[in-house]
């Protein structure tokens, strides 16, 4: 039974050529360096000269024909529903940020709405370590249903000055978990 299969010697040693093209690429680098680098982030593309790297320009502008008009901005995108989606970013401007999530509110009351949903949780936990007596407010609002409904029963709401606690302690902090 001949059991001697691939018997044959392999030859492993196999001379490191150079190739054509690095050949190719190291003659063109030794000719002229690339002086001209194309801004585009990712891109990474270099040109010998200014003409084509020009060229070059153009041809990101065109696969990104919409620009954001905002000054300064000048961000492309491929897509029209997408620049105008940017735009909205420069006009909506957010100055209420959880300090949790680090998600923007255009308003107040949508970020006192998030932190006290069952997913802001952590986010309030956070934000009252932040800035101590920032949320208090939010535990003195009736949980649940913040419709304001017949709550003015003429029992003096607490006013100018922050809500204490209660002098029996009584503070409901664990009425979170459902
Ligand atoms: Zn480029
Ligand atoms: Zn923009
Ligand atoms: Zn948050």
């Amino acid at each position: 039974m001949p059991g001697v299969e691939g018997s044959m010697p392999m030859t492993v040693t196999r001379p490191h050529v150079t190739t054509p093209s690095t050949a190719k690429a190291s003659h063109d680098r030794r000719k002229q360096p690339a002086n001209f680098a194309c801004p585009v982030p990712g891109c990474g593309s270099t040109f010998t000269r200014h003409f084509n790297l020009k060229g070059h320009l153009r041809s990101h502008a065109e696969e990104k024909p919409y620009q954001c008009k905002w000054p300064g901005c000048g961000k492309g995108f491929a897509r029209q529903h997408d620049c105008k989606r940017h735009e909205q970013l420069h006009l909506n401007i957010r100055p209420y940020p959880c300090e949790g999530c680090k998600k923007n509110f255009a308003r107040m009351d949508a970020l006192n709405r998030h932190l006290r949903s069952e997913g802001g949780a952590e986010c309030r936990k956070i934000q009252e370590e932040l800035n101590p007596g920032s949320t208090a407010h939010l535990d003195a609002m009736p949980t649940g249903a913040s419709s304001a409904t017949s709550d003015t029963d003429g029992s003096a709401p607490p006013s100018g000055d922050q809500v204490k606690p209660d002098p029996d302690g009584s503070w409901t902090v664990g009425g979170m978990m459902m």
